[in-house]
């Protein structure tokens, strides 16, 4: 039997607020445990709270992003269940009236092709605290709560179920990254936990309308380890099924060193929350005017700035896609562009040399120790035929180690790129005068050595020679 699976994705991303949503607490990582709390982020008796106005910006920011309806009208919600690291036994979320209701998400894969997901929609909630238990603090079978997160900004993004692969979800993901990034809201760090991602999965015999029972996949650090759950877990419910079994519907850990997801609990254990209006907090009511007013601070977002990028600098998609996915390498882009107007030659140079820096030492690219006007510069040595592409990459190696500009190390170091015909045509002779047998076969007729004098004469002139004149110089010396 041939399966197709149903994937549809659950994130929570934390807003990057410098106060909760309904108290003035900092929201600062890696504070001291149960540094940042009082009693509204507690929930103590008698407590009121507050929505942070900017939760709500944020939000609407985000719908209108991605193509969203904003809701008139939406409620808070009490969610109700008891676990140690939620004090006030609820959690503060939406219900029936989300703020943000349907949308999409274009997303790109690695063949090139293309697929929009659609979204249900997007709602406002709090962050409930952390339990840690005593392997971790030297007091096995202890457990202690930090309750600094209790009553951080999540936005929920839920997804349709519009994916089939991991690749998809993957794709998904960044997207979404991407673009909550450029809206400067979110810091989107999955390791520090700013960004969550459950995942359900089921799977359906292809050609079927009804959907099989799902899995949700929690405990996901990175969008690897997505993308890896959600694969192992499709092959484990085609073996079920074609063993003769049954899936049942559960909640499954991702278990990233063994590569296998397990389960947790299974439905009938599952928490069956319920759900009514928080009595403490008014409806949010967004007018027209609040609406386009948000609107009207949209940046350009990735979509737009790809197509702008083809259409402006007449870049090759891929390209395009690729320099737009992190508005910092996009406003680098643009920013070299100001030192030296070659759009494709700066793209290359950003997509090969400076994305592989930026690998090699895992930081920003604001951190890859050449700035925009110093690979402007770089680039128009090239350009301007004083330097080779081959010595333009010592010299680019060379600005990374010490930050002196372009021009300056190719002037100090002797460069220049050699473009005297009467010093260039001594070193072919005398290339040739060495190799005398690959010059008899270069004459008749075997014209793929050209290859073996022009690397000769570049070991000669140590990179420097211009490798257009060696071409010529060889062909009418030998010719
Ligand atoms: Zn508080």
């Amino acid at each position: 039997m041939k399966y197709e699976a149903v994937i549809g994705l659950e994130v929570h991303a934390q807003l990057s607020t410098k106060s909760k949503i309904f108290c003035s607490c900092s929201t600062a990582f890696g504070a001291e445990a149960n540094s940042q709390v009082c009693p509204i982020c507690l929930g103590m008796p008698g407590t009121l709270p507050v929505l942070n106005k900017k939760v709500v910006e944020y939000t609407v920011k985000t719908g209108l992003s991605v193509g969203c309806r904003i809701a008139e009208k939406s409620i808070f919600a009490r969610k109700n269940y008891f676990y140690p690291d939620l004090p006030k036994n609820y959690q503060i979320s939406q219900y029936e009236l989300p703020t943000c209701i349907g949308g999409e998400i274009h997303i790109e894969l690695e063949d090139g092709s293309k697929k929009v997901i659609g979204l249900t929609r997007i709602h406002i909630e709090e962050d409930a605290g952390k339990s840690i238990h005593g392997e971790n603090l030297g007091s096995a079978g202890n457990s202690f709560i930090d309750l600094n997160r209790t009553g951080t900004p999540l936005m929920e993004i839920v997804s349709e179920p519009d994916m089939r692969t991991g690749e998809e979800a993957r794709a998904y993901l960044t997207k979404l990254k991407s673009i909550l990034k450029y809206l400067d809201i979110a810091d989107c760090n999955m390791e520090e936990g700013s960004l969550r991602c459950d995942a359900n999965v089921s799977i359906r015999p292809i050609g079927q309308e009804k959907l099989g029972t799902k899995a949700e996949i929690k405990n996901m650090n990175s969008f690897r380890n997505v993308q890896k759950a959600i694969e192992y877990e499709i092959r484990r419910q085609e073996k079920v099924l074609n063993e003769g079994g049954r899936i049942v519907q559960e909640t499954r850990l991702w278990d990233a060193a063994k590569g296998i997801t397990v389960s947790m609990r299974s439905k009938e254990e599952a928490n069956d929350y319920r759900y009514f209006p928080d009595p403490d907090l008014v409806p949010i009511i967004l007018s027209d005017e609040y609406v386009e007013a948000v609107r009207a601070t949209l940046p350009e977002l990735p979509d737009a700035k790809m197509a702008r990028f083809m259409s402006e600098y007449a870049l090759p998609e891929h390209d395009a896609i690729a320099l737009t996915a992190e508005k910092a390498y996009a406003d680098y882009f643009e920013e070299a562009l100001k030192g030296f107007n070659n759009p494709k030659m700066i793209a290359n140079w950003i997509l090969s040399e400076v994305l592989s820096t930026l690998n090699e030492k895992q930081c920003g690219i604001s951190d890859a120790g050449i700035s925009p006007s110093q690979l402007a510069e770089l680039v128009s040595l090239i350009d301007s035929g004083k330097i080779s592409g081959k010595i333009a990459k010592d010299v680019y190696k060379a600005v990374i180690d010490t930050g002196k500009n372009p021009a300056n190390i190719v002037e100090r170091q002797g460069l220049v790129q050699n473009s005297d015909s009467g010093e260039l045509e001594a070193i072919v002779k005398q290339v040739i005068d060495s190799s005398p047998a690959e010059a008899e076969r270069y004459k008749n007729g075997e014209k793929r050595l050209q290859g073996f004098f022009v690397g000769q004469v570049m070991k000669l002139s140590k990179g420097k020679a211009n490798p257009q004149m060696v071409n010529d110089i060889i062909a009418k010396l030998l010719g």
